[in-house]
Parts: C-alpha cells; structure tokens; sequence
C-alpha cells in the first residue's frame, strides 16, 4: 500500500507543493488502506480492464488500480494537482493522467481515441470517489453518455447512495433512483466513516456499485417521453399521478389520461412515488399511442 494512506505523508506532500485542498472542488482525500483496497476490489478488475478514474486527487486509488490494470487513465479538474500526481504516479508506466473536467470529457474517445468506435471493444471500468458537488449531474452525464462501461464503483454521500436503491413508496425513492436502475444495477457495498478522509467531510459516504444492463430495465418505445412520464410524476410530489401527470401532458384530456392509467393497471388515485419503473413505462407506452 502506498504512503498515500498515511495521514502524516499526505500532509508532507501537499505542504511540499503549497496545495490547500479546495472544498468548491470536493477535495477529501481518502487515507485508509482497508477502504482503497475494498474500493478497488469492489470494481473486479482484471490485468486486461482499463481503467477510468474519475477526480484522482492525489492519486491514492489510481495506484491501487494500476497495480491490477491493464490500463488507467485518470480525469483530474485541478491544474495544481497534476505536478503532484506526476510526482505519486512516476513509477507506473500504464497511468494517464488527463486535466479536464469530468462532466464534459467524452470518456468513450477517452479510451478508445478519436477514430476508435466503440462497438466489439472491451467495456471499461469507471472508479471514482466522486466530489460531492457533482455527484447527481455525474452519474446522470456517465449513464445518458452511452459509454461503453461495465461497471462503475463510486464513493457517494450516504445520503445520495440511499436514494439510488430505494424502493417505490419511500420517502428516498424518486426521479434519480428510476433514472440510475433504469440504465443499471445497483448495489449498495459498505458504508464509510468521514474520519478516514483529510480534511474530513461534512456527510458520510458509501460506496456503490452500478452495473450497467445490456438493455434498459423497461421496454419503452420513447426515453424522452419515459422520463417525462417520471419527471411529471415526481414534479409534484403531493398530487396524485392523474392530476401530476394532467399538468404534464396539458394536450391529454382528463378521460384518456384515465383510460391510459387505468389500462396501466394503475390507480389514478395513486401518487407518483409509489411507482415501479414497471408501471412507468405502462404509462408511457399507453401515451406513446397519443399525440402530445
Ligand atoms: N480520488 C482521490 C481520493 O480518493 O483521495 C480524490 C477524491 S476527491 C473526493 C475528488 C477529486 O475530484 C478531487 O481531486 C477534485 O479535484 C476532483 N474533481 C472535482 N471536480 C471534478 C470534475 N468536474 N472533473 C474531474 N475531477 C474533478
């Protein structure tokens, strides 16, 4: 295990560059072995996966990952901390460190290069612990992306990781849940306490793993027209679907909006956030046969 994990090293190191870590930035970095070895090992990787990374930091978990990869290449914001991570990263020949901003970086041309289509090429793994700030927009800009990953391990506030596998009727349930299980599998792996991070953080975290599906949960004949069947639904929390999905879809008149819930076998009564994706996409694709 590299002297990343060590509190005082750490230290040493961003003194030794005048670094501050930046809390706009989500900059926690993580010093616990046990829980890089646990991150690392939870992505299954393979002497021929590559490697995505997402905000390396220091470069804690990009070694860990390197050991095991074929390849890594690691997407970091923060122009101070490329010198540093030059310095962590030195020995490892098969780590890339790229400066960009996650949320804009195409992570197909990433790994496979300008000219390299996608299609019949190895999936990639994504592994980050994820700055804060970002967290929703970031998984939401890798699972509509159409990147070619398999899987994606991901340190996330306790909080948000609740939301991603809650069940229909909880109060955790809601737009970004039915928008990740749409795309992929969830699991939730470990909890992780603030006070393995320095500086410590204001939340507590947890891990989770994403695994993306072949196909979509739901056979809908729109993914647009799914979503805002989900996004009307959850718009209003407080009224129930016909009257959510009423405001929504304005050009449906009430009766037919009934019809369609009622066919959906599902309760016009009801509210939104008692849904499955099941009936989500019943919804939709009884809408779908309506101009909007
Ligand atoms: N992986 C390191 C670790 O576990 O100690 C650092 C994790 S720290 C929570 C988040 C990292 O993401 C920081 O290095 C930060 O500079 C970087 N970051 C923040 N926003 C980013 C973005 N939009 N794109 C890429 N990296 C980003």
């Amino acid at each position: 295990m590299s002297e990343l994990t060590m509190p005082s090293q750490v230290k040493n190191l961003m003194a030794k560059y005048g670094f501050s870590c930046r809390k706009s930035l989500g900059q926690n970095f993580l010093v616990d072995a046990n829980i890089v070895n646990k991150i690392v090992g939870s992505a299954g990787i393979t002497g021929n996966d590559t490697v995505v990374e997402i905000g390396p930091g220091l470069g804690v978990l990009t070694r860990e990952a390197a050991a095991i990869a074929r390849r890594v290449v690691a997407v970091e914001i923060d122009r101070q901390l490329i010198p540093i991570l030059q310095e962590t990263l030195a020995d490892l020949e098969n780590v890339q460190v790229v400066r960009g901003d996650a949320l804009e970086t195409d992570l197909n041309r990433l790994v496979y290069g300008e000219n390299c289509s996608h299609p019949g090429s190895r999936p990639f793994i994504i592994m980050a612990n994820l700055p804060y700030y970002i967290t929703t927009p970031l998984i939401l800009h890798i699972l509509n992306g159409g990147y070619n990953f398999k899987v994606m391990v991901m340190m996330i506030q306790h909080e948000v990781a609740r939301r991603l596998g809650a069940a229909p009727g909880t109060k955790d349930y809601g737009s970004l849940t039915v928008a990740v299980n749409y795309h992929a599998g969830v699991e939730f792996l470990f909890q992780v306490s603030r006070t393995v991070f320095i500086p410590k953080p204001e939340v507590d975290s947890a891990v989770v793993r994403l695994t993306r599906r072949e196909k979509p949960a739901v056979d809908v004949p729109n993914q647009e027209l799914f979503f805002k069947v989900v996004r009307g639904s959850f718009g209003q929390r407080r009224k129930t679907i016909q009257n959510a999905l009423g405001s929504a879809f304005n050009s449906v008149d009430r009766a037919a909006l009934s019809d369609i819930l009622n066919a959906a076998g599902v309760e016009p009564g009801r509210r939104g956030e008692t849904l499955s994706l099941e009936e989500f996409a019943r919804i939709a694709r009884g809408l779908a046969g309506l101009p909007e």
